[in-house]
């Protein structure tokens, strides 16, 4: 069976979400093959991992240069593997450091890139929803071998073991690639509730929470849950809550199992990165507010009163 590339993002040891479902779609066109790019010794601790999804095969392109510059040695070493194993497809991240790579690799090869997928037919056709979910597109690459970036959320990744057969990539980074160096890194100072995109609970808080500090109750909700904070992009425009954390169509895509909007009237481009979650509770004092078309479970309500309230049964039962 002819082999689907699939370049596998990784941070502190562990496999993302994202290419745990770009490995569940590789199954669907042909046999899947991860490509870890990374620091020497970062491809060791994500075999199993790769294994439990599928990866038949693992190309391990290990090199301090992959870490000392930006995307491009990456798009390289996904480049010369285009020509080696001569995929059916290449399926990349559609984050922003993906969505470059992918770009950068079209160029190389001379294929068609098809960006943010949210699934492939088995024939290659990709379905692209665009215009904040307002039109579904669907389309196929005519030139060269396909490139897709799947948009994270988009499928349920499924796991299927496969042998994960490690063969080493010699990395040779061209003087071009080397034109951007990293000169620092910062880490960011984590929380210790999930990460948003990969959160199977999510609590957001929208204008109506009405300030910053008022958003500790969103907060208090989303830690007696166990879930992840997300806003909408009113409340981060309006500094109630920092703009990593916003949800939709310019900010994330989340599609956990329980999505709770509090104080969110569901604008088109809010909706965009959230509406398909699995369960959508809505508490909001506007009994018209379009979100309400969207959910599960509705609470018409002041969430100044409902949240905490919430957040107060939730303990109550855990205890
Ligand atoms: C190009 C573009 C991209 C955009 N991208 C995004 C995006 O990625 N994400 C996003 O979210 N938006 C995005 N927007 C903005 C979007 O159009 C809306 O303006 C925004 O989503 C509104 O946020 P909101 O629902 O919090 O605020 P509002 O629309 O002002 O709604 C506030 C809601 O809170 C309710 N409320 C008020 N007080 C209370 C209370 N005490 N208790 C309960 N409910 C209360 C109100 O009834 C109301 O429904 C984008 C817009 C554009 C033009």
């Amino acid at each position: 069976m002819a082999e689907v590339l699939v370049l596998v993002e990784h941070a502190d040891g562990a496999v993302k979400k994202v290419s745990l479902e770009a490995l569940t779609l590789a199954r669907s066109q042909g046999e899947p093959s991860a490509v870890v790019c990374g620091a020497p010794g970062s491809a060791a601790a994500l075999h199993d991992r790769l294994a439990e999804y599928g990866a038949a095969k693992v190309y391990v392109a290990e090199s301090d240069d992959i870490e000392a510059y930006l995307v491009a040695p990456k798009a390289e070493v996904l480049a010369q593997l285009v020509e080696q194993v001569s995929p059916v497809c290449v399926v990349v991240p559609s984050t922003n450091e993906g969505k470059e790579i992918a770009g950068r690799l079209a160029i190389k090869i001379g294929s068609g890139l098809l960006t943010d997928v949210t699934e492939v037919d088995g024939d290659g056709t990709a379905t692209q929803v665009v215009f904040a979910g307002a039109v579904i597109v669907k389309s196929t690459v005519s030139t060269g071998t396909p490139i897709y970036t799947l948009r994270p959320n988009s499928i349920a990744p499924a796991a299927a073991s496969g042998a994960a057969e490690e063969h080493t990539v010699e990395v040779a980074v061209s003087d071009a690639a080397k034109a951007t160096a990293v000169t620092e890194r910062v880490v960011e100072t984590k929380t210790s509730r999930p990460e948003l995109t990969e959160a199977a609970i999510v609590v957001s808080g929208g204008r109506g929470v009405g300030s910053a500090e008022n958003f500790s109750i969103i907060e208090g909700l989303a830690d007696a849950l166990g879930g992840a904070v997300g806003a909408s992009r009113a409340a981060t425009d309006s500094g109630f809550y920092p703009h990593q954390f916003q949800v939709g169509q310019t900010g994330k895509t989340v599609s956990p199992q329980l999505y709770l909007a509090a104080g969110i009237s569901g604008a088109i481009q809010h909706r965009a990165g959230m509406q398909t979650s699995k369960t959508i509770v809505v508490i909001n004092k506007d009994a018209e507010a379009p979100i309400f078309e969207l959910a599960d479970f509705g609470v018409v309500g002041d969430l100044n009163k409902v949240v905490p309230a919430l957040t107060e049964e939730v303990t109550k039962r855990k205890g």
